[in-house]
């Protein structure tokens, strides 16, 4: 939305594309229960607008699904983009044609557009990932995958339910789903680390502080490694210098505040697998504390460590585990071997459900891309390009295909910032880079091999200083089988991305290829 808008007010003829029937992609298909951004409100919003960051009233320390698709719509209205978008529409194909330096695009309607400039705003984590269930097709019950949630929602009332996953789609809708249900049976494959969120309304003078002095609310936050979270302190000291009671203290106060901010309880809980664990070791105490049962407890607690997934954030999770109408089954040494007309089979028992919910993820980063027939110059497929893994300069482009940029592609901060954020980064990137070569009468613009090839270079040997590498997340490609292991966004901080982006900039976009071609 917000990259139509830009180039449309830089006088281009913009044709936005979506699958959809309305705005709101990532907040227009998960409708699922409890689905909320682990993102305060205040911060998961537009910035380049001041009278639309002033008017808009969040009404929650976390913004529940609902109110962020209305905030979408609210956007789509206020700056009219609807006339711009072709909804209910695929695109199928983008096909690069060397003689015009222009874009083919096919759509699923039969339709081809001719574009200078294609944009993919295909989104990181809108490619669902549903693992391949031998008899799916024979359940006689109703299926849902929480990444496609029907519009009229689903009653769970007096139904048995199973929960496939126990990722952050599944950690949020668990404690929803059980209150409904008669019964509820959660499947885990890998245990993962949940922070409370502390939800809550937002206080009005909170609320009033902030917008008394927006700007300055975004700066803090936009100079931070993830671009949220600036008012909180983050500690510098080290967690091994520190004794038990300032561990237990310092442990405590991060707890307290809730959502991703733990892991700024000191410098260093990412710096290995010993400085980890003393974190790892007390979010698990929290676990053992929180669920009566004490194999469950032990069920439930992760063995990798933490921060290495993305951590979750979550409302009575672990508490929802002590309900009666709620069990969980542990498919790590006994997968799911399939599923029948009557429910699932793991271990050699039949569970039987009226529901399944596949809370199973995405393809994530590449999955909406890859599944574009994406051709760029000599007809190379981006899925040949891409066939070990991704690869990018700076997360905008791929080598071998012009004019093709992606916003929070693969090689960007992406996933591991507020996206929003990001977003607007690259937004403002890529409308400021159009606007030079239109005044300056160029047609054609490309990544640089060398450029790309340093930049996934950099990229993979930082990522090798993490502990990421370490833990099968989606990060890595690790939840779809076949993928390519790769950790695919830049692990270098956003705010140190946004420097190296406007390095290239003052640079004479050093690493492009712009040139002027008939
Ligand atoms: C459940 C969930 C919770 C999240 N929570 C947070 C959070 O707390 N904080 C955070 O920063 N981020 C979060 N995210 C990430 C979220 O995806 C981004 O914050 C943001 O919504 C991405 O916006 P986008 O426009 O890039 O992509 P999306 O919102 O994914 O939109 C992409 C759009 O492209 C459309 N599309 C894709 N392929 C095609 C095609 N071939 N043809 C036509 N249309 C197509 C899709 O229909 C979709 O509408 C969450 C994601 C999920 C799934």
């Amino acid at each position: 939305m917000y990259m139509l808008y830009k180039l449309r007010s830089q006088g281009l003829a913009v044709q936005g594309i979506e699958r959809g029937d309305g705005v709101g992609g990532t907040w227009y298909w998960n409708r699922y229960p409890g689905a909320r951004c682990d993102v305060e409100s205040m911060e998961y919003s537009y910035q380049f607008d001041d009278a639309l960051q002033q008017e808009w009233e969040w009404n929650e320390r976390y913004a529940p699904q609902a109110e962020i698709l209305s905030y979408a719509n609210h956007v789509a209205d206020r700056f009219d983009l609807r006339p711009n978008f072709q909804f209910e529409t695929s695109v199928e194909s983008a096909v690069f044609d060397e003689a015009t330096s222009r874009w083919l695009v096919t759509t699923s309607r039969g339709e081809t557009y001719s574009a200078q400039w294609c944009v993919m705003a295909t989104g990181c984590l809108s490619s669902t990932n549903l693992p391949n269930f031998e008899g799916l097709e024979d359940f006689a019950g109703d299926w849902f995958h929480t990444g496609l949630w029907p519009k009229a929602g689903v009653d769970f009332a007096g139904k048995r339910v199973a929960v496939v996953g126990t990722g952050s789609s599944a950690i949020q809708s668990i404690p929803v789903i059980a209150q409904q249900a008669a019964s509820l049976t959660v499947f885990q494959r890998t245990a993962n680390f949940s922070i409370p969120a502390h939800n809550g309304p937002l206080a009005p003078k909170f609320v009033e502080q902030i917008k008394s002095d927006y700007t300055h609310f975004r700066k803090i936050n936009n100079e931070t490694f993830s671009g949220f979270g600036g008012r909180w302190r983050k500690y510098d000291d080290s967690i091994l210098a520190a004794d038990e009671q300032k561990r237990e203290t310092r442990f405590n106060e991060k707890w307290a505040l809730g959502g991703f901010h733990f892991l700024n309880s000191f410098a260093d809980v990412g710096a290995s697998p010993d400085h980890n664990k003393f974190a790892a070791d007390y979010a698990k105490n929290k676990i053992r504390g929180i669920v009566n049962d004490p194999a469950t407890a032990e069920l439930l607690c992760p063995d990798q460590v933490i921060g290495c997934k993305r951590l979750c954030v979550d409302s009575g999770y672990f508490e929802t585990f002590n309900r009666d109408n709620v069990k969980l089954v542990n498919v790590k040494d006994n997968p799911i071997e399939r599923v029948t007309p009557k429910g699932l089979v793991t271990g050699g028992e039949e569970y039987e459900f009226d529901i399944i919910v596949f809370a199973t993820g995405f393809d994530a980063m590449t999955g909406s891309l890859l599944s574009i027939d994406i051709k760029g110059r000599n007809s190379q497929p981006l899925q040949e390009k891409w066939a070990a893994g991704p690869r990018t300069y700076l997360g905008l482009q791929t080598h071998g295909f012009p004019n093709l940029f992606t916003i929070s592609g693969p090689g960007s901060p992406s996933v591991l910032t507020n996206m929003v954020v990001s977003i607007e980064q690259h937004v403002n990137w890529i409308s400021r880079c159009i606007n030079h070569m239109r005044l300056n009468q160029m047609n054609y613009i490309e990544a640089e091999l060398g450029a790309e090839d340093e930049w996934v270079e950099h990229n993979n040997s930082l990522s090798e200083l993490t502990l990421f590498p370490g833990c099968n997340s989606w990060y890595l490609g690790a939840n779809v089988p076949g993928k390519p292991r790769v950790f695919m966004p830049y692990v270098g901080g956003f705010q140190n991305y946004v420097a190296k982006c406007e390095d290239v900039v003052h640079n004479g976009y050093k690493g492009f290829l712009m040139q002027a071609r008939a």
